[in-house]
């Protein structure tokens, strides 16, 4: 490819779960990845077979601090994203989400990007209404324990949105449902990762409430090309844009599907149920059915099979 061609993209959060697998799908495709990531919840294990490619760059970088550089497309996926962490350092959790906005956005004011904003289903908090559909505006506790990652999420659209009236910035909002795969966090408490790895080790599978609560989980790929779809998809699309998988399952169920696909002698064990806890959750994806021609195409049989396989080689190089 002639390397001038090359569209030169800064992905923030490159060497976390999400982060990792855009990064390698861009550079598949030919772009030039710039991965900005403080190391947070990221790991170099995530891009450490990306570091010898030419057309990778990592740079240890925390996104609440300006950053100059010159790209065609920035990704701002930056931020805790699990309960345990982005509870760790709620301040820092909000600094990132509405910082870190302001400072890509002033970048893609700057060199005039088109950026891309990974928002989350958590903006419609505990919703009262189901499945959600873009336009609902949302349950959100202002002061509870999930409010940092939440209002920090809200208040980064607002800022995306204001960018763009005010400043004429292309902007694509992404509104993230449950996503699960390879190099998610082993110990970051979500529940997909939680089962598999008790599952793996034979440990009580641990249900909070009665696990009739509901998640729909998409697998990774999926999610990736949602993500590809929406920025390379018209200008006129600014979003918000729900990208998940619609298949709604209960917190048990999933418990035992997991339990047959690992042939485990897991059993179930009760916890009291966190505070705030959703108690169901399933994107309305109209939207994105339409105007990007996008939907999941990953079984959640198919995607905990890849997952497990991914945390049994974890779990057996980690024993030694
Ligand atoms: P992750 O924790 O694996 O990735 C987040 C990355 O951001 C990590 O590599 C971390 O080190 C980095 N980071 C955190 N704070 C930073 C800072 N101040 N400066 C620079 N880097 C920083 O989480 P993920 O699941 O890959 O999530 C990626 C994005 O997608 C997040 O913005 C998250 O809110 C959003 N999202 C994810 C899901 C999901 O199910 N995984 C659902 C909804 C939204
Ligand atoms: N910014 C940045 N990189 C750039 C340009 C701006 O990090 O290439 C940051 C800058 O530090 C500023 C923020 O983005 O705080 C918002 O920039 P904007 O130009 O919108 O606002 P202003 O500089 O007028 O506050
Ligand atoms: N959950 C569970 N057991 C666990 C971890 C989570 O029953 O070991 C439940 C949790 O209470 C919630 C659902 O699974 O109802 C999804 O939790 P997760 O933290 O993965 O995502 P989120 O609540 O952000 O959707």
């Amino acid at each position: 490819m002639d390397y001038a061609l090359r569209k030169r993209v800064l992905v923030t959060g490159g060497a976390g779960f999400l982060g990792s697998h855009l990064c390698e799908r861009l550079l598949e495709r030919g772009d030039d990845v710039l991965c900005v990531d403080n190391l947070f919840t990221g790991t170099k294990d995530n891009i450490v077979h990306l570091l010898a490619n030419p057309h990778f760059e990592l740079i240890r970088h925390d996104v609440t601090f300006p950053l100059y550089v010159e790209v065609d497309e920035i990704y701002n996926l930056a931020c805790p994203a699990s309960p345990i962490h982005y509870q760790h350092d709620p301040v820092q959790t909000t600094k990132t989400s509405v910082h870190g906005a302001i400072n890509m956005l002033g970048l893609a004011k700057r060199v005039k990007a088109k950026i891309f904003q990974a928002s989350t289903s958590e903006v419609y908090g505990d919703p009262e209404v189901h499945p959600q559909t873009e336009n609902y505006w949302g349950r959100v506790n202002p002061i509870g324990p999930r409010a940092c990652y939440d209002e920090g999420k809200r208040c980064a659209e607002t800022l995306f949105f204001d960018y763009h009236r005010q400043h004429r910035l292309c902007i694509k909002v992404a509104r993230i449902f449950n996503t699960y795969g390879p190099r998610m966090h082993p110990n970051d408490g979500r529940v997909v990762s939680n089962f598999i790895v008790q599952a793996l080790k034979n440990e009580p599978i641990t249900l909070y409430g009665d696990g009739s609560q509901t998640r729909s989980f998409c697998y990774v790929s999926d999610m990736i090309d949602g993500f590809l779809c929406l920025m390379d998809g018209l200008d006129d699309l600014p979003g918000p844009v729900n990208l998940g998988n619609p298949v709604e399952f209960s917190v048990r169920q999933l418990a035992e599907q997991v339990i047959d696909l690992t042939g485990s002698r897991s059993r179930l064990e009760f916890r009291p149920l966190p505070q705030d806890d959703p108690s169901q959750r399933q994107p309305d994806i109209a939207l994105a059915r339409e105007r990007l021609g996008w939907e999941p195409t990953v079984q959640l049989r198919e995607g905990l099979r890849a997952t497990i396989a991914y945390f049994d080689t974890m779990l057996s190089s980690s024993r030694g």
